[in-house]
């Protein structure tokens, strides 16, 4: 009997922004990998007493694929539980391609990426109406090298919403860079570190020219998302621009507005 690979997204660190198919499938699970540096163990608490449990922190990724093969060897449910959504800085394919080899069958369950709950948590939008209707995730290079054409310079460039994933540590670059690229000083920028954490989860809002210090004063060094957006703080705005899709003058599939046009 051969058993099968469940890649799923754990969602961001709260237990009940876990996806229901992602509970369910740890309620049956004989055996689970999950990457401990982000992912709480607390995820892991709906599964069975045998529950063959395993932090992958300190693996390679020849021990993470030997395991996970090795386990569905044996087991019909095995679960790698990724942080946030697996298609994101998670090395999926990396571990598809030797279970495909190994003829293992596998299967890819979404979740809540931490940029979607990084934005919850600022109660911010990440696309406005006549703003930006963009959203650009990203990283700034570091010790992974930018492909051509994907510097932070040239994404910034479009002045549209950029979520930074793994970049909180190179906070100094990514202001520096904004900057050069004709962005204010005055940009707002947004730090969540541990969205979704309870307690552990902290907001800073700043500037481009203020917010590497305020994250140094609140110790913010990992975990974290940064969101730079011309949207930012609209929550204040008192000129907001509105979307079509509540007019009352526009009409769309499924309600008719009143304008004649
Ligand atoms: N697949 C994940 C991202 C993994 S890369 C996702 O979809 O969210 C790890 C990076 O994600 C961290 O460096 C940080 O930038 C971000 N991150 C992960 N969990 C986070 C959280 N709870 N709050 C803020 N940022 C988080």
């Amino acid at each position: 009997m051969t058993g099968k690979v469940w890649f799923v997204g754990a969602g961001p660190g709260d237990p009940d922004l876990m996806t229901v198919k992602a509970r369910d499938l740890i309620t049956q699970a004989d055996a689970i990998l999950y990457a401990g540096s982000l992912v709480p163990q607390a995820l892991t608490q709906w599964s069975k007493a045998d529950c063959n449990i395993q932090d992958s922190k300190g693996m390679t990724l020849e021990d993470i694929t030997s395991w996970l093969i090795e386990q569905a060897q044996h087991h019909q449910t095995v679960i790698r539980l990724q942080t946030g959504d697996p298609s994101l800085y998670g090395a999926l394919i990396e571990m598809v391609q030797p279970l495909d080899k190994a003829d293992i069958e596998i299967e890819v369950v979404p979740g809540i990426s931490s940029a979607m709950a990084s934005s919850a948590a600022a109660v911010e939008s990440l696309t406005l109406p006549e703003v930006t209707q963009t959203v650009i995730l990203t990283r700034v290079e570091g010790r992974t090298p930018m492909p051509d054409g994907e510097s932070l310079k040239e994404l910034a460039a479009h002045h549209s919403t950029l979520c930074l994933f793994l970049s909180i540590t190179l906070l100094h670059k990514v202001t520096a860079e904004l900057i050069e690229t004709g962005w204010s000083v005055d940009a707002p920028v947004v730090v969540v570190q541990k969205a979704s954490w309870g307690e552990a989860e902290k907001i800073v809002r700043g500037t481009l020219s203020t917010i590497k210090k305020q994250c140094q004063t609140e110790k913010i060094a990992s975990q974290a998302m940064i969101i730079v957006s011309p949207t930012l703080g609209a929550r204040q705005w008192e000129n907001l621009k509105k979307s079509k899709l509540y007019d009352k003058d526009f009409t769309h599939r499924f309600r008719r507005g009143t304008s004649q046009d």
